[in-house]
């Protein structure tokens, strides 16, 4: 493969449930020098530092939306901000998210001052809405409603000709389906199994048939709870979608090209 026009790295394949095997929900995405949180479950930053990436140097955290185990680790990540040395010389970052969790920042605040409060060159927040299109670094960014809770956006990131769409939490919609169209990796939470599915998720068949509607690429499931199993998640999938099905594990690599995804590191 020549060299990919986007690398993700899995930081949390799990859920709510404190693993140690699987983080909460979190991704790194990398292009072009520029290293962008898609969420940032508890544990994140901890298996950031796993991988070998300085938190100094990201540029970016998109949240998808304000379920605990999708920012849990928001509270140290502005702590550090503030006063860890490292970042205070050379931390950048662009907070992303629905404009309905613009309460967050001001809550945090309300309740611990100026501790998480880094001062705007550090830290600059963007509120988004659904339909929203923007540039991000070396991405162009666009949101969509997700379907899980009322300020839940997907994003779906473009450069080169290579495009990744990071669902979130979400149900499958004919929306959400045209959304993902032609997505190169479309990242999908499976948090219920098709046996016992969970509303406002979707389950491994249903994720299949969305990255089939959608006519992507390759699809990484992700957010496992222990009740569902990966590798039958994978066959569920796999049966109703042609393209390639990974089972998401925390610190797996994966290349992001037009045309063409593949796994370079898979869990040691
Ligand atoms: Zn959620
Ligand atoms: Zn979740």
């Amino acid at each position: 493969m020549s060299s990919p026009a986007m690398l993700l790295t899995v930081l949390g394949s799990g859920s709510c449930e404190l693993r140690r095997e699987r983080s909460s929900p979190a991704y790194l995405l990398e292009a072009q020098g520029f290293g962008l949180l898609l969420d940032l479950g508890q544990g994140a930053l901890r298996r950031l530092l796993d991988s070998g990436r300085d938190p100094a140097a990201l540029g970016g955290l998109l949240l998808s939306h304000h379920h605990p185990d999708h920012l849990g680790d928001l509270i140290p990540l502005l702590f550090a901000l503030n006063y860890d040395p490292r970042l205070r010389q050379r931390a950048s970052l662009s907070l992303l998210a629905h404009a309905g969790l613009e309460p967050l920042l001001a809550g945090l605040e309300g309740l611990f001052g100026s501790w998480l409060t880094p001062p705007p060159e550090r830290l600059a927040p963007t509120w988004l809405q659904p339909g929203q299109e923007l540039a991000l670094g070396p991405w162009r960014l666009r949101a969509a409603a997700a379907e899980h809770t009322p300020f839940s956006l997907a994003y779906r990131l473009e450069r080169e000709g290579a495009s990744l769409v990071y669902l979130g939490d979400s149900q499958a919609s004919p929306q959400l389906a045209e959304f993902c169209l032609g997505a190169d990796l479309l990242i999908a939470h499976c948090a219920g199994s098709d046996q016992a599915p969970k509303p406002g998720h979707l389950s491994p068949r249903q994720a299949g048939r969305l990255a089939a509607q959608a006519r992507a690429g390759a699809l990484l499931l992700s957010h496992f709870y222990v009740d569902v199993d990966p590798a039958q998640a994978v066959a569920a999938a796999g049966a109703l979608f042609a393209g390639p099905v990974w089972a998401a594990e925390d610190l797996m690599s994966l290349a992001i090209a037009n045309g063409h995804c593949q796994i370079l590191v898979p869990h040691g």
